[in-house]
């Protein structure tokens, strides 16, 4: 059993399932959000649990690795309460090649994938009410709620002796380092915590607190925020699985409601939409939605939000110790919701063998070190998001589609 200290900085899906993972493996971890565990990024996102349309194929097979962590930590972890393993089904309106190459591409991967008939699609999800020349099921594929998700992950850790603390002051306005000296966490409030490690997962925040690069989220324009459109009642039956149309992603939601986006949406706001635009969306993807499955007659938009992605220049996350920085290390990543349980068992093994797993080593934040022939290559306002391929940049919602308003996928 260690003894070492290890502050985590957020209480998303990614710093909440590390700290359980540490706590769980003995460290003692202070866990410190800002805000509420959960509340950010990882309370909206469509939460697709996926290896789907990932390449290169190390960080495909990274995140079925990741699906298959999280189906191993559910029996363990109250997962009737998050854990959705629904299967996943899409539909092919317009032309079918792009979705038999990946189906054979996948199936080659050794990744459950087949071409269904539109009978089988309308067997597999009976609320469907769009037909379809062509689908596929991928079955291993579902979705988790976050939110009791994170509060167990969170009450695991404490469970195992960690410290949580939230709210404004528990803000890290710093993570130092000086020469061998441990790292110190400052907050808003004036606390210095000192520890032998201190793991920044501030999701969009992390280059305020770490020297990792993420494509800029707060300009006009920028492609890492998308819109999550919640809709209800749903009558039943509505559909039980996770879906996809291309021009619409489909998931249940609690309370009865259904989980919209569309990658033509996520691509037309940013933080800056005014609020008319973003209604006029959301009713847009209702108007999809009643399209697409039965059970929404006296259905209506419960709530709209734009949310951000935290997004690194080349789509893959970043994790590993930052260089030159003796004991910070950084776990952000898109695709977090699918990676979360996986890269935190990674990480543990890292912190507690003191050998990064070579499950890691793509993704190590010194790939982004600037060297003297590319200096700026860390400064975030130099990426131009628009001169990024964006397929790379977000293999899912921003993946060029065969047609406009073709749905997120991937994400
Ligand atoms: C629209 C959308 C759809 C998505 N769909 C999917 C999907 O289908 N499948 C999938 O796998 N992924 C998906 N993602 C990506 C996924 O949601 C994210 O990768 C994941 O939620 C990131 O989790 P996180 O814990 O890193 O960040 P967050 O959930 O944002 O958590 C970071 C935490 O850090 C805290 N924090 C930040 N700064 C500080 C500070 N200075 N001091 C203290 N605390 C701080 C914040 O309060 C927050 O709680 C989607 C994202 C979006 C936006």
């Amino acid at each position: 059993m260690t003894s070492r200290r290890v502050v985590v900085v957020g209480a998303g899906i990614v710093g909440a399932a590390v700290a359980a993972r540490l706590a769980e493996a003995g460290l003692r971890v202070t866990l410190l959000d800002q805000d509420e565990p959960g509340r950010a990024t990882s309370r909206w996102s469509f939460a697709w649990v996926n290896s789907n349309d990932k390449a290169p194929q190390p960080y495909h097979d990274l995140n079925h690795a990741g699906m298959r962590a999280w189906a191993e930590l559910a029996p363990d972890l109250d997962g009737a309460a998050w854990y959705r393993p629904s299967g996943h089904v899409e539909l092919a309106t317009a032309g079918t090649g792009e979705l038999e190459a990946r189906v054979s591409r996948l199936t080659e991967w050794g990744y459950p994938a087949r071409l269904v008939s539109p009978a089988e699609a309308a067997e597999l999800e009976p609320a469907l009410r769009l037909p379809a020349p062509a689908a596929a099921f991928f079955p291993d594929e579902g979705y988790l709620l976050t939110e009791p998700l994170i509060a167990r992950l969170v009450a695991r850790a404490e469970s195992h002796g960690a410290q949580v603390l939230t709210g404004e002051p528990a803000r890290v306005t710093s993570i130092d380092t000086s020469g061998d000296a441990p790292p110190q966490v400052r907050t808003v409030a004036g606390a210095v915590l000192e520890a032998d490690e201190v793991i920044c997962c501030a999701g969009r925040w992390t280059p305020s607190l770490a020297a990792v690069p993420l494509i800029p989220w707060q300009s006009s324009g920028s492609t890492a925020p998308g819109l999550v459109v919640r809709v209800g009642p749903v009558a039943p039956p509505g559909p039980v699985r996770l879906l996809h149309t291309p021009d619409l992603a489909v998931r249940p939601h609690p309370g009865g409601l259904l989980h919209l986006e569309a990658e033509d949406a996520a691509a037309a706001v940013d933080l800056h939409t005014p609020e008319p635009e973003l209604r006029r969306w959301a009713a847009e993807l209702l108007r999809r939605a009643r399209r697409t499955v039965r059970g929404l007659d006296d259905a209506r938009v419960v709530a709209h939000q734009v949310c951000v992605r935290p997004l690194p220049p080349d789509g893959q996350s970043i994790v590993g110790r930052l260089p030159g920085a003796p004991g910070i290390y950084v776990a952000v990543t898109h695709s977090g919701v699918t990676l979360a349980a996986h890269l935190s068992r990674l990480i543990a093994a890292d912190l507690t063998t003191g050998t990064p797993p070579a499950a890691l080593s793509p993704y190590t934040p010194a790939r982004f070190t600037p060297t003297p022939l590319d200096p700026g290559r860390l400064d975030p306002g130099r990426l131009d998001p628009g001169r990024l391929d964006p397929g790379r940049l977000d293999p899912g919602p921003r993946r060029p589609s065969a047609r406009p308003g073709a749905a997120p996928r991937a994400p």
